[in-house]
C-alpha cells in the first residue's frame, strides 16, 4: 500500500483565498520539528510526504526538509499555490533539493473568477509559469482544483484548457470544498454550492481527461454524482485498498490519523449497491444537504476490479477479486468498531490521539507574526467583502481576534 502523509509547514500564505480550510495560526515549525514528523513516516513505512500548509513555500527551510525527507528514501511532493516556483531559481533550487512532484492549486482558467477566489489579480499567469518551470526540472506536476461555487459549472472548459495549453500536464485532482473550517466555515454563504451544480461538469471533464488518456482523482464527490468515474474517487480507493491517511496540522489538531473514509449518509444510501465503497456526503458542518444523495443500482465488483487491477498503481497487492473480498469483509469489522470509536470521541469533544509528536510550536515570534498577520488579512477581508475565520483557542492560551 501507498500510504501518503502530510506535513503543514506554515499555516500563512501570500494569497487570500475566501474558502481556505488552514488559514493562519500562531504555530510555528523548525527544521528540527518538521524532521521528527519526516522520521515518523520513515518509521511507518510510508511510501511519501507531501509538504502543504498554508503556502509551503514562504518556510525559509522548505528545501532542507524536501532534502532530508528525499534522503530518507520518501517520495517528495509538495501542494503550492504556484506564486514562487515561477520563479526559475526557486524552481531550480527545489528540485535540485530532492521535489519529485509539485500539486499547482488551480481553481479556474478564467482570470476574473480565478483572482475572486484568490484574492489577488494575475495568478493565473504564474501558475503556467509554476508548471513550465517544474517541467523544466524534472519535476512532475498535477493540477489540484477546489469545487465550489464560483467554478462548479465550467469545470470541463478548465480542463480543455489545461489540454491545449499545457499537454505536459497528465494528472488532475478536484477537492470538493470542505465547508467545516476555517474560512470555507464563515463563507459558506458566498462558495458553497449545490452537488448538482457540479455533476454535469465534473463529468464532462472527467470523460476529456480519460479520452486523452489522462488520470485524475476527485475527492470529497458522493459516488452518485461521479458514479461513471466512480473508481476514481479518493475515498472509495482507499476504503478498497485498506490505505490510511496523516495529517500533521499546523494548528491545536496536531496529528490526525484517518483510517476510516465513510463520512456521512442518508437513509437513502442504505439501498444503494456501492454503499460499501462510498465515502458519502463529505459534511461535518450540516452545509451539504444529505436530500441530495441518490442511491444508484451499479456493480459495485467492476469499480473495485478496475482499482486493484490499476496498471498504472501497482502497489496494491490482492490483485484477484474472490482475494480482494475476503479481505475487505475481514477489513469491514476491524472499520466499523473504529468508526465507532470515533465518532464517541467526536461526540465528547476528544481529539484522535496524535502520540507523543509534537506539531510546531507556539512561540513569542509566531505570536507577533500572527497578530500581524490577522491585521493584514482582517484588511483584506474587509476588501474582498468576505468574514475572516473564527479565531481559536491555542494550547498555549487564548490569541487575540
Ligand atoms: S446514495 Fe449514498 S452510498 Fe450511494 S453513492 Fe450516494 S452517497 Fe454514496
Amino acid at each position: 500500500m501507498a500510504n501518503i502523509g502530510y506535513i503543514q509547514v506554515v499555516r500563512h500564505c501570500n494569497h487570500f483565498c475566501g474558502f481556505c480550510s488552514n488559514p493562519t495560526t500562531p504555530y510555528v515549525h523548525t527544521f528540527d520539528s518538521m524532521k521528527v514528523l519526516v522520521d515518523d513516516f520513515v518509521a511507518r513505512d510510508y511510501f511519501g510526504v507531501i509538504l502543504t500548509g498554508g503556502e509551503p513555500t514562504l518556510h525559509p527551510e522548505l528545501p532542507e526538509i524536501a532534502g532530508y525527507a528525499r534522503d530518507q528514501g520518501l517520495h517528495v511532493r509538495m501542494i503550492t499555490n504556484g506564486w514562487r516556483m515561477a520563479d526559475p531559481d526557486f524552481a531550480k533550487q527545489m528540485a535540485d533539493a530532492g521535489l519529485q512532484h509539485m500539486h499547482v492549486s488551480v481553481y479556474s482558467h478564467k482570470p476574473e473568477v480565478e483572482a475572486i477566489l484568490r484574492g489577488l489579480p494575475k495568478t493565473l499567469g504564474r501558475s503556467e509559469a509554476a508548471v513550465a518551470n517544474a517541467v523544466n526540472n524534472g519535476i512532475a506536476v498535477n493540477i489540484n482544483c477546489v469545487i465550489n461555487r464560483l467554478n462548479a459549472d465550467h469545470l470541463h472548459e478548465t480542463i480543455a484548457w489545461w489540454i491545449e495549453r499545457h499537454p505536459q500536464v497528465r494528472h488532475f485532482v478536484w477537492n470538493n470544498l470542505d465547508p467545516s473550517m476555517g474560512r470555507a466555515e464563515v463563507n459558506q454563504d458566498q462558495f458553497l454550492h449545490r452537488l448538482r451544480d457540479f455533476e454535469w461538469s465534473l463529468a464532462e471533464a472527467c470523460r476529456l481527461l480519460e479520452d486523452s488518456g489522462r488520470t485524475f482523482r476527485v475527492e470529497k464527490v458522493p459516488l452518485c454524482y461521479m458514479t461513471d468515474f466512480a473508481w476514481a474517487s479518493t475515498e472509495t480507493r482507499k476504503i478498497v485498498k485498506g490505505e490510511e491517511r496523516i495529517v500533521h496540522f499546523l494548528d491545536d489538531k496536531q496529528t490526525v490519523r484517518q483510517t476510516t473514509w465513510g463520512h456521512r449518509y442518508a437513509d437513502a444510501c442504505a439501498k444503494c449497491t456501492v454503499q460499501p465503497i462510498c465515502g458519502g456526503l463529505f459534511d461535518k458542518g450540516d452545509a451539504y444537504d444529505p436530500a441530495e444523495l441518490t442511491p444508484v443500482f451499479v456493480d459495485m465488483d467492476g469499480i473495485v476490479e478496475r482499482i486493484i487491477t490499476d496498471p498504472a498503481d501497482p502497489s496494491y497487492a490482492l490483485r484477484s477479486l474472490p482475494v480482494w473480498k475476503a479481505n475487505f469483509a475481514q477489513r469491514q469489522g476491524v472499520a466499523k468498531e473504529e468508526a465507532q470509536r470515533q465518532q464517541a470521541q467526536e461526540q465528547s469533544g476528544q481529539r484522535q490521539p496524535s502520540g507523543d509528536l509534537k506539531v510546531g510550536q507556539v512561540t513569542a515570534d509566531g505570536l507577533r507574526l500572527f497578530n500581524r498577520k490577522r491585521r493584514i488579512e482582517g484588511k483584506q477581508a474587509e476588501r474582498h467583502g468576505v468574514r475572516l475565520e473564527t479565531d481559536r483557542v491555542t494550547r498555549q492560551g487564548t490569541v487575540d481576534s
